[in-house]
């Protein structure tokens, strides 16, 4: 199979233009008609040497999709299913024209996939439920950017690396895609516009805050003690509660960036006043705003055992948990539930019905 061109930086992309012969100024050329004008073929490069198209052709291939399908909501929200040239797929969910009453504006976010597949079986995920198949190269994680915005007609404001996948455990492929998608010169996507979630890969924390890159860190918590989140999270185990709660104040000194913790609430398990003080505490250790997310359910992955157990916290109690969180001073927001009608929520990413939908 060949190399996918976006996987390159411009030093590489120079490197491998000086062993072939070429000059290294050629590169920027290449990576701007790619990256701005979003030619889809080496053809459209008419500002560099036949011999050099004709090179780049035969060397490197410039989309990673072999397929892309779509699924619409009712709410706006549309689900992407994109299969990649090894015949494994991934999703992605556009969230179009989101009033938060955060941000106080409409934007446009795209979840992003990672990983094909996930191994960290978190009990209220149906992506865990898949296992894990492979990491995402830097190219298939910016495809779903660029072919997105082909299909919308339209410009992301922020990405968010919250569908399928652990993206800390893909850390290096990650990296390179928000190196390239931040690149000022691409205009792809602004600086502290991508979010990047994690379940709490503590070496990979320190890691993104020594490196600084230029994005938001937010963390799936979902519990306020590590007992419960390693029954909700597996993988907790591994990652112990107060080490993580270390690690994210170490990314808060080093980047001075809050930290968002994510929090689906469940009936019964992690939404009692006792848990609002716990929480309440953690938000005074480091600056953060806590966002609170309704269950949705996975029931089409056949759950078993603690997975099956799990309920929804009512609208009720996730806004009275809401409550109390702002009279404790902790700053709180409610997300919602885009795209719960084709299984594009939360936590729903399966690869499930978007196999019966129409080709794009
Ligand atoms: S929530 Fe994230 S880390 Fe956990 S299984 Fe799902 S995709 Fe993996």
């Amino acid at each position: 199979m060949k190399k996918n061109i976006k996987n390159l930086t411009l030093p590489e992309l120079q490197e491998y233009l000086v062993s072939v012969g070429e000059s290294k100024y050629r590169a920027k050329q290449i990576m701007l008609k790619i990256f701005v004008e979003r030619i889809e073929s080496f053809d459209e490069i008419t500002n560099i040497p036949k011999t050099l198209r004709i090179n780049l052709s035969e060397n490197f291939d410039i989309s990673s999709f072999a397929n892309t399908k779509s699924q619409h909501s009712s709410d706006g929200t549309i689900k992407y299913l994109f299969e990649l040239k090894d015949g494994s797929s991934i999703e992605s969910v556009l969230i179009p024209c989101e009033y938060t009453e955060e941000s106080k504006r409409n934007r446009k976010t795209l979840c992003v996939s990672s990983q094909a597949g996930c191994a960290l079986d978190c009990t209220f995920c149906a992506t865990g439920k898949l296992k894990f198949k492979r990491n995402l190269k830097a190219s298939e994680i910016i495809d779903q950017v660029l072919t997105v915005e082909k299909l919308t007609k339209s410009k992301l404001t922020n990405i968010v690396f919250m569908g399928m996948g652990e993206p800390l455990l893909n850390y290096d492929n990650v990296k390179r895609a928000v190196e390239l998608l931040t690149n000022p010169e691409f205009q792809l996507i602004k600086k502290r516009k991508i979010t990047i979630s994690t379940s709490g890969v503590i070496p990979k924390i320190i890691q993104l805050a020594d490196d600084k890159l230029p994005v938001k860190l937010a963390l799936s918590l979902h519990a306020p003690y590590q007992e419960l989140r390693m029954k909700l999270m597996p993988s907790a185990e591994k990652w112990k509660f107060e080490k993580l709660i270390e690690s994210v104040e170490y990314y808060y000194r080093q980047t001075k960036t809050p930290v968002t913790f994510e929090y689906i609430l469940f009936e019964g398990l992690n939404d009692t006043i006792s848990d609002i003080k716990l929480l309440s505490k953690l938000a005074r250790r480091v600056p953060t705003k806590i966002n609170l997310i309704p269950y949705h359910t996975i029931e089409f992955t056949n759950p078993t055992g603690f997975s099956a157990e799990l309920k929804p916290a009512s609208k009720g109690k996730i806004q009275w948990f809401r409550m109390e969180l702002l009279k404790n001073g902790v700053q709180s927001f409610q997300r919602t539930s885009s795209g719960l009608d084709i299984d594009a929520a939360c936590g729903q990413l399966a690869l499930k019905s978007l196999n019966q939908s129409n080709k794009q």
